[in-house]
C-alpha cells in the first residue's frame, strides 16, 4: 500500500473530469495498473517475486509480450473487471483521455498489485495464459 500523486485528466467520450494517479518519470521498474472501468489501481514492481520471475519468463521464450502487459493480464483481480496497463475514465470506461495539464489534484492509497493465482501457475501453465493475451 502506497499513497500517490493523483493528476487531473477528462474524458473525451463523457468530458467527465477526474484525477488518476501516475508514478512520474521517475517510476522505472514500476507501474501502475487501472481496472478496465477504471474505478481501481494495482501497484506493481517488476523486481518482486512474482513479477521477476514473470520477467525471466518472458525473455526466456522470446515473448513480445510486454512485461506490464503480462503482469496486467495475470494479477489477481478483485473485481469482475480485468486490468489494463493505460488510463481508463473511471465513470464510462473509456481509454481517450484527453487534455490532462500535469497539474495535481490531491493524492490516493494503491494497494500492491498480487499475483497469488499466477504464481500457483507452472511456468509452462503461464506461457499457454500468455498466448490469449
Ligand atoms: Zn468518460
Amino acid at each position: 500500500m502506497a499513497i500517490r500523486p493523483l493528476f487531473s485528466a477528462s474524458c473525451r467520450d463523457c468530458s467527465a473530469s477526474f484525477g488518476y494517479p501516475s508514478l512520474g518519470d521517475s517510476a522505472y521498474g514500476s507501474w501502475i495498473l487501472s481496472s478496465e472501468d477504471g474505478q481501481r489501481f494495482a501497484y506493481v514492481e517488476v523486481f518482486s517475486d512474482f513479477p521477476s520471475r514473470l520477467n525471466s519468463l518472458l525473455k526466456t521464450t522470446g515473448s513480445r509480450l510486454q512485461v506490464w502487459d503480462a503482469l496486467a493480464s495475470l494479477a489477481d483481480q478483485p473485481t469482475s473487471h480485468r486490468w489494463v496497463t493505460g488510463i481508463r475514465c473511471p465513470h464510462c470506461g473509456s481509454d481517450k483521455i484527453a487534455s490532462w495539464d500535469g497539474s495535481g489534484c490531491g493524492e490516493v492509497e494503491i494497494p500492491d498489485a498480487t499475483f497469488a493465482r499466477a504464481d500457483m501457475l507452472s511456468d509452462h501453465e503461464i506461457c499457454e495464459q500468455l498466448k490469449a493475451v
